[in-house]
C-alpha cells in the first residue's frame, strides 16, 4: 500500500514543482521486500521499495551540476553552486599556504579561505590544487535536470 499523500506528492510532481521546491523529498521509504532502484545522485542502490512505488520514484527529477556531483531539488541552487565554485577558484588563484604559529604548534593556513591544516603533510598544497582544479570543469558548467532514480547504473557514464 502506498500512502495517499505520497502518491500525490510524487505523481503530481511537475518540473515547476521541482523548480519551486514544492515537492517534499521522501526517497528513503522502507517497505516490504520489493524493487531496488539506482540512485543517480548517490551512485548507489536504494533500499527495496514496495514494487508499486518504483514507477513513481522513477519520475522524480533533480537538478544537477554537470561538472561535479552537486545536486539539489531547489531551483537556483545549482547556478548558485557554480557561481560559488568559480568565486572560490578566483580567490584561490592568488592564495598561498602560510605557516602560522598557534601556541607551540605550527599550522598551515590557506590565505584564500583561512582553512587550517596540520603542518606535517601536504594537505594545504593539495587543498589549493583541488580548489583550482575545479575551475576548468566549472567554467562552462551548467545545470541539468535529470531523473533521480533509474533501474540500474548508467552504462559507461562518466561519474
Ligand atoms: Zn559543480
Ligand atoms: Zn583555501
Amino acid at each position: 500500500m502506498v500512502p495517499e499523500a505520497l502518491v500525490q506528492d510524487i505523481e503530481e510532481q511537475t518540473v515547476e514543482d521541482i523548480r519551486t521546491g514544492r515537492v517534499a523529498v521522501r526517497e528513503q521509504i522502507e517497505g516490504p521486500s520489493g524493487q531496488r532502484l539506482w540512485d543517480n545522485i548517490d551512485g548507489s542502490w536504494t533500499k527495496p521499495l514496495p514494487a508499486e512505488q518504483a514507477p513513481l520514484f522513477l519520475r522524480k527529477l533533480v537538478y544537477r551540476c554537470d561538472a561535479c556531483h552537486e545536486a539539489s531539488n531547489i531551483k537556483g541552487a545549482i547556478p548558485e553552486h557554480i557561481r560559488q565554485v568559480l568565486e572560490n577558484v578566483k580567490t584561490h588563484q592568488r592564495a598561498r599556504i602560510k605557516a602560522e604559529l598557534v601556541g607551540r604548534e605550527t599550522i598551515q593556513v590557506c590565505t584564500g579561505c583561512k582553512t587550517a591544516f596540520p603542518s606535517r603533510r601536504q594537505q594545504g598544497v593539495r587543498h589549493l590544487e583541488r580548489v583550482r582544479a575545479m575551475g576548468p570543469a566549472h567554467a562552462n558548467a551548467k545545470e541539468v535536470l535529470m531523473a533521480r532514480f533509474s533501474l540500474g547504473p548508467p552504462q559507461g557514464a562518466k561519474q
